[in-house]
């Protein structure tokens, strides 16, 4: 376990919102507000050799049987149709980066757009999925490592979706995106929003907590600064309807358990139930309050 300070500001001192047990671990930790800048972190955390521990293979293949839900079920390929058309940039531009490609879904569907496509993925299985079954370029490696392995000023478009909470270092993962951006380049991202009134309802059984993966958690005026910092411009911040998560957040308060993939849990999606709370899901992103949120910026100079 490592102790930690602000990736932000660098100040050390913070207000514990919330104790949770790492088993894995056998130790505590706390998902703590730096006091300076308002910046949410787990402390302490597992190292970077221990993280992988957290991703067991039933994570990855939750992904993909979501995802092949999308394809048999008339209301999640709905709202999976929803999720391809927000993230489909509407920028012009050739080239686009994804960071945490996973399977690379997302990618090959780009590429079917005309975009020259590339990847980065830290996980070793996703990376074999996305080059063998869909031929992709990727480079295999965490946020940080993997975005330092690439040229710098590449890319018309880089995209996170549901990434930044997981770097180790985000600060330096928003400078390596700076970088290898081209100047007026444009980043698209996802990340959960920690200023929804649904994280204080939930508090640990916030789906989007999902402890210790989730290393960093961030409100819409923390992710404008950071950005803001790393050098970018004309930031928009927007909530992005996400009942999937409050459904799977009624879920585990009512078991008064997180989802805990090391235990062999898995993610079931009922579509009548998302479809259901969706209403409510996306009145609260017309006013940045849902679990979610999506910011656009552009690379300045
Ligand atoms: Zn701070």
């Amino acid at each position: 376990m490592e102790a930690m300070i602000c990736n932000n500001c660098g100040c050390p001192d913070a207000l514990p919102l919330h104790q949770f047990k790492l088993e894995q671990e056998g130790q505590d930790s706390w998902v703590v507000r730096c006091l300076h800048c308002g910046l949410v972190y787990l402390n302490p955390r597992p190292s970077r050799d221990r993280i992988g521990i957290y991703y067991p293979p039933n994570y990855q293949a939750n992904m993909l049987s979501l995802l092949a839900s999308g394809k048999t079920n008339p209301i999640a390929r709905l709202g999976f149709g929803m999720v391809r058309r927000r993230r489909t940039p509407s920028t012009k531009g050739k080239r686009l980066l994804d960071v945490g490609c996973s399977n690379g879904a997302y990618l090959a569907a780009m590429r079917e757009k005309g975009w020259d496509v590339e990847g980065v993925e830290f996980d070793a299985g996703a990376v074999e999925y996305a080059r063998n079954s869909h031929h992709l370029k990727v480079t295999q490696g965490d946020t940080e490592s993997g975005l330092a392995r690439l040229a710098g000023n590449s890319f018309d478009v880089v995209t996170l979706w549901h990434v930044l909470e997981h770097a180790f270092d985000p600060a330096a993962a928003l400078q390596q995106i700076h970088r290898v951006l081209k100047p007026k380049g444009v980043l698209m991202l996802e990340v959960p929003n920690f200023a929804s009134p649904l994280a204080s309802l939930f508090r640990k059984y916030w789906f989007p907590m999902d402890i210790p993966r989730h290393l960093f958690q961030f409100t819409p005026a923390t992710l404008k600064t950071m950005l803001v910092k790393a050098g970018f411009e004309r930031i928009r911040v927007k909530g992005v309807p996400s009942p999937e998560a409050m459904v799977w957040s009624a879920v585990a308060a009512r078991q008064a358990s997180p989802i805990d993939f090391n235990r062999g849990d898995t993610l079931q999606l009922n579509p009548v139930a998302v479809a259901l709370a969706f209403p409510l899901s996306w009145i609260m992103a017309r006013f940045v309050m849902s679990d979610h949120m999506a910011a656009v910026a552009v690379r300045g100079k």
